[in-house]
Parts: structure tokens; sequence; C-alpha cells
């Protein structure tokens, strides 16, 4: 048997429901789209649940699913996608934390969670006056993501991550971080020690100096919030026996999948993670790094973002491009490629939000047995072959068509 090589296509939060200003229908129901509709007629389809049925999925825990790992299993907190994402990759027994540059007033009150939106050169020196730090013989590391975003790491014997939150989510007094399970006091006290050092070293830093002269908010505080530890992971190659890359333009996706092992190609034109993002240049960017791997997982994060801002027309106009890359994926077709388009959650948009309905799910490679879903869209690809399925077992199907998968028996 032929092995093939596997594109897998995320369209982060595409799934919907029915609109009201559509009439009832969905934006893929509404929208023409010609091309993913021809990988419906001529592949085999079915909806998914990402997590399980009526869960509603995350983006990091869905894309655990679909890279073939249980979820529940995994899944240990937010922070150590967060900060992994950022290029703060730790190992097993590490705990991360997202943080916020923060403005507190000398009695320790935050009035501004975002210091103002404070973003680079001025985080990077302040993160650079925190590097080297030790408390308590546990290791401390700090990374500078976008604007006024950062992420905690701590090495250590002895951690864990069940600590609350330092931040206190608004305005008012910063929280001290409190264990939440015998055998977490340790982890609790570095927190602490951590955020008081980061306002006495900040404080009265350069940076704050001029921010001061400039009328801007001082950034004098890190708040870390949303403790997790790094998991326990086997890595992809080696699990599913596959070379992996990903192109993603959302920091926490790139985490997830380094952390599972697949290497992160960095294509900044294509990977804004924006409405802006070029989707011809990032689709040209993963089936040219399918030259080189047996697995390509592509994220693109526009649907979600119309989603969480409730624009069907936005919608639409997403829904559009995303058929124009199909399109473009569908005139580059080889017979030793096995296609997936599918969403990591719906993210409808009279919600506003992520919501547990099934997502829709079309696989084409040569020789795939075709049903009667003749559209790629909620409604229709629930006629398809392949029925239901849960997140997690996509890539095993996937891998089966691929000629991928070991046999069960004799
Ligand atoms: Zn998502
Ligand atoms: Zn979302």
């Amino acid at each position: 048997m032929m092995k093939k090589r596997i594109l897998m296509v995320v369209m982060d939060g595409l799934g919907d429901r029915g609109c009201r200003s559509l009439g009832g229908l969905t934006p893929l129901q509404v929208a023409e789209t010609p091309n993913l509709d021809w990988f419906a007629q001529n592949g085999s389809s079915g909806i998914m649940d990402l997590i399980s049925p009526g869960v509603r999925p995350g983006s990091d825990t869905s894309h655990l699913s679909l890279l073939g790992y249980e979820p529940y299993s995994v899944y240990k907190g937010r922070g150590p996608f967060e900060a992994a994402g950022i290029g703060l990759v730790g190992r097993k027994g590490d705990v991360a934390f997202r943080c916020n540059f923060s403005t507190v007033d000398e009695a320790m009150n935050v009035v501004d969670r975002r210091a103002g939106r404070v973003k680079e050169p001025d985080t990077v020196e302040l993160v650079n006056a925190l590097q080297g730090m030790t408390i308590q013989g546990i290791e401390v590391h700090v990374r500078q993501g976008t604007e006024h975003r950062a992420a905690l790491l701590l090495r250590g014997p002895g951690l864990s991550a069940d600590v609350s939150d330092a931040d206190p989510h608004e305005m008012g007094p910063v929280l001290e971080s409190r264990p939440l399970s015998p055998g977490a006091d340790l982890t609790a006290r570095v927190v602490n020690e951590f955020v008081r050092r980061s306002y006495e070293i900040w404080k009265d830093h350069p940076v704050n100096q001029r921010r001061r002269q400039e009328g801007l908010p001082e950034a004098n505080i890190l708040l870390p919030r949303g403790a997790g530890s790094f998991p326990d992971i086997d890595p992809f190659p080696q699990k599913h026996g596959m070379k992996a890359a990903c192109v993603a333009g959302v920091g926490m996706i790139k985490g997830i999948c380094g952390i599972c092992g697949l290497d992160v190609l960095d294509v900044p034109e294509a990977c804004t993670g924006g409405l802006d993002t070029d989707m011809i240049a990032k689709a040209e960017a993963a089936l040219s790094a399918l030259k080189e791997y047996d697995f390509v997982l592509m994220n693109i994060k526009a649907p979600d973002l119309t989603g969480h801002d409730g624009h069907a027309e936005e919608k639409l106009k997403v829904v559009r491009r995303l058929d124009t890359m199909a399109a473009y994926i569908r005139e580059r077709l080889e017979d030793d490629m096995v296609v997936a388009f599918t969403a990591d959650h719906c993210t409808p948009v009279d919600a506003g939000d992520h919501t547990g309905d099934p997502v829709p799910l079309t696989i084409y490679t040569q020789g795939l047995v075709q049903d009667r879903c003749q559209s790629f869209n909620e409604a229709d690809c629930a006629y398809g072959r392949l029925g239901r399925l849960r997140g997690c077992d996509l890539l095993p199907v996937l891998m089966d068509m691929a000629n991928r998968s070991t046999k069960f028996g004799a």
C-alpha cells in the first residue's frame, strides 16, 4: 500500500448555528463554496464532536484531540500552552502561568490590568530585568508575548499547578496566590515572592521612569494566572510514526503543536492570526511543507474571530475566502495526499462564543468511497458515511486512509 501524506485544514471556529440575520441558516449554508463542496462531493464526510457531544471545547483541548490525544488525560491547564506559544517550552514537572503586565498603585491595587497595553520594546527590557532569578530553589523563567501578555515558567522539585491566581481579573487589590491542595504551598510562596519582586525591580526601572514622564501607565507588576503543569506527552512523531509540522498564526496553537512535538513553521506574512491573514500564502506554506513532512496541520483563525465578534456578514466573507483557499489546494492535489477540512469547534455568530455543537468534516483522497454529502456545511455533512466522530478519532481515520495504520491482529 502506498503511504500517503496528510494535510489537516482546521478552520478555527467555523461551525455555526442557524443565524437570525441569515434566515435561520449558517454562514456555510448561505455562502457559495463550490470548492469546499467539490471536496464533499468527491470525498467522505461526517460531523465531529471535538471532545464529546455537548462539551464546549477550547481551541487548546480541541487541537490536542485533533492531534490524536485524549484531552482529559493530557490537558493540565492553559498556562503551558500559552508559554510554549511564545517560545517558553518546558518539560514534565514544570509549572507555567499566563501573565499580564499590569499597573498597581502604592497600596498594591491594580489600576490598569494591561498597563496601557504596553508592548515591545518596553516589555523586552522589563523582562530582561527579571532574568536569572531563583526563588526558594526554584528557577524562574519569564518571556514577553504580544502587547501586555507574558508567560512565567517555574522549574524545580516539589512544584504543583494547584494554586490560585495572583491576578484579581479586575481592578482592586493584587491577590495572594493560595495553595488549593496539600503540597502546593511551595508554589504559592514562589508565585507571591515573584510578584513582589517584579514590583520591586520594576517600580523605578528606567522604562517606567520614562513612561511616567510621558504620562503612560507604568508596567510595574507581572500578575500570573491560569497555572498549569507541562504534560508528559508522547511526542507526535513517535506516537504516530509521522514527521509532522504545523502552520499557524496564533501563539497558543503553535504552543500546543510545539509541546506535541510538531515542527512549528514560521511563515510571517501568512501567519498573522488575524482577519488580515493571507490564506493562500498559508496554503502554499502548508503544501510546500508537505513535500518534507508526512503530516501538516494548518490553522486559520479568522472564522473564530468573526464568530466572537458576532458578525454574520464578516463570517460570510471569511467563508468565501476559505473557499478560494480550498480551490488553491484542489488545483494542487496529488495522488498521495489525504486532505481533511474541518473546524476545532463552532463559534456561532449569534452565540459569540464556542458551543458544543458538532463541526462539519470532509476528507478527500483518491479512491475514497463517495457518499451522499454534496455540500460542505453543518447539515449536509451529517449525511456522510463517516457519521459522527470524536475529535480524537479523526487522526486514526486519516492514518488509515493514508495507509499508515497498524493492523490489529493477524
Ligand atoms: Zn478554536
Ligand atoms: Zn474562539
